[in-house]
């Protein structure tokens, strides 16, 4: 046990890590709190907001046009939608304008600043979180966080952290008449998101979910499947999920691109939660599977239409025609025993049926996922029910909230994370400030 002399820094508010959810509790907090309140946010990462400035490739897709409940899973969809609608869509434009980042809508609904830039973004939530009067501190990780006082918590900082502490602030407990955990997933975790809020909240008396896992994230295919041999072919393409009877269970059209590894682009990305759930629940022998439909424009009726009335047209060109790229159309054939050269009119009736079948639902032999390096985001946390949803305060420890990806909610790709971001900080925030004058002396 580490011997400090120094007596304990004392804290309002103490926000645990100061990514998207933290940096707007902290900001909410500290607007909302009595004036000369101490607001502070910690966080164990030497660059401040790592995931906000990769995020979007670097542009960061703030948010989405149209967001509501359906877009997410892990807790009740209800719950979920009740924490959404009290930070919507318009609040955020408007956050992000009177900071100075003016936000445009793309073809797709996502929403990115003007500029492109993903450093605007960070430049706006560190900028108001000053403005705002709290104090961020980093790399100031947390190694502990309990209830051994009366009216508060002690954190306590990972001495073990190999990166040195914040020099302006040398402190190694810190006492906090409120804490709100805001520690991310596990998501990247170069990052600084690495699990460390699960057993912080697990120390404090919360059950995270048993299923922990990466979740928009690629797909990987047996070594050789002839998908990895396309490998930087982008199309848009639906991927259908199945249970083992055919049932349809989940499917996302989106652009879809293949690699040396799998396959991977927003629909492979969406749908990776699901097929990853839907084969840890399965019982053994009844696996999910995975389709692919390369044209999804097209019905199946369409393209035999297309492939009867193809005449002399070899079956290369009539594939390259609907269109699907030349690889990709070359690769199809092979699959199926067809000479590209063959004129189309020549195929019989199985042969069609099996080439159709080919282009409309390609089974997709899944072995695995790229794991939480290459995932955007964590399914699965501490659920909503162990929160209470109008203050995001914990229902198990009084004066403990709770916002963001430690939270059991994941969204699709398009901005959705960073709006439950926004939307859950910011009700912690502003909830966790007024109880510091609702129930004075904690
Ligand atoms: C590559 C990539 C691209 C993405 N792009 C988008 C996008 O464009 N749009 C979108 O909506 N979402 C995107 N996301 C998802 C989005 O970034 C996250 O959902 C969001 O950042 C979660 O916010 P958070 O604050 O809850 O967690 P995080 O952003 O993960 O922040 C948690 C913070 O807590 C700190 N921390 C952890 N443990 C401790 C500890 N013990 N002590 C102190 N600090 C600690 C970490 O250092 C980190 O800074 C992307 C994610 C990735 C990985």
């Amino acid at each position: 046990m580490l011997h400090d002399a120094r007596p304990p820094f004392a804290a309002d508010i103490a926000v645990i890590g100061a990514g998207a959810a933290g940096l707007f509790a902290a900001i909410w907090a500290a607007r909302t709190a009595p004036r000369g309140s101490r607001v502070l946010a910690l966080d164990g990462a030497r660059t401040l907001g790592a995931k906000v400035l990769v995020a979007g490739g670097g542009r960061c897709n703030v948010t989405h046009h149209e967001v509501d409940e359906r877009q997410y899973a892990g807790s009740s969809r209800n719950a979920i939608r009740k924490v959404l609608r009290r930070f919507d869509v318009p609040q955020t434009v408007a956050f992000f304008r009177e900071m100075g980042v003016e936000l445009k809508r793309e073809e797709s609904g996502k929403l990115f600043p003007v500029s492109d830039s993903a450093r605007d973004v960070l430049g706006a939530l560190t900028g108001a979180t000053a403005r705002a009067g709290a104090r961020v501190v980093h790399p100031w990780r947390v190694g502990a966080a309990s209830t051994d006082i009366a009216d508060g918590f002690v954190i306590t900082r990972d001495v073990s952290w190999p990166h040195a502490p914040d020099a302006s602030f040398n402190h190694v407990r810190i006492h906090a008449r409120r804490v709100i955990l805001a520690a991310g997933g596990m998501a990247l975790p170069k990052t600084g998101s690495d699990g460390a809020g699960y057993s912080l909240a697990r120390a404090l008396g919360h059950e995270p979910t048993e299923r922990i896992f990466p979740a928009l994230v690629p797909l990987t295919l047996p070594a050789g499947h002839w998908i990895t041999g396309l490998s930087g072919i982008t199309l848009p393409a639906t991927v259908e999920l199945r249970s083992n009877t055919g049932k349809r269970l989940e499917s996302f059209t989106n652009s879809t691109l293949c690699t040396h590894f799998g396959v991977s682009g927003p629909g492979v990305l969406d749908i990776s939660r699901y097929y990853t759930a839907a084969k840890m629940e399965s019982p053994e022998g009844g696996l999910p599977g995975l389709f692919i439909d390369w044209l999804p424009s097209m019905s199946e009726e369409a393209l035999d239409g297309t492939l009867r009335m193809g005449g002399s047209l070899s079956l290369q060109r009539t594939l390259q025609n609907l269109p699907l790229p030349e690889r990709l159309a070359r690769a199809i054939l092979e699959q199926c025993g067809q000479e590209p050269g063959a004129p189309c009119g020549r195929l019989s009736r199985e042969a069609r049926r099996a080439l159709i079948q080919a282009i409309k639902s390609t089974p997709l032999p899944v072995t695995g996922d790229r794991g939480f390096t290459h995932a955007e985001v964590t399914a699965g946390g501490v659920p909503l029910a162990q929160i209470r949803l109008e203050t995001m305060e914990s229902r198990v420890r009084p004066g403990l909230y709770l916002c963001g990806e430690v939270c059991d909610v994941d969204g699709r790709v398009g901005g959705f994370n960073f709006q439950w971001a926004w939307a859950s900080g910011y009700v912690a925030g502003c909830a966790s400030a007024r109880s510091l004058t609702d129930h004075a002396g904690g």
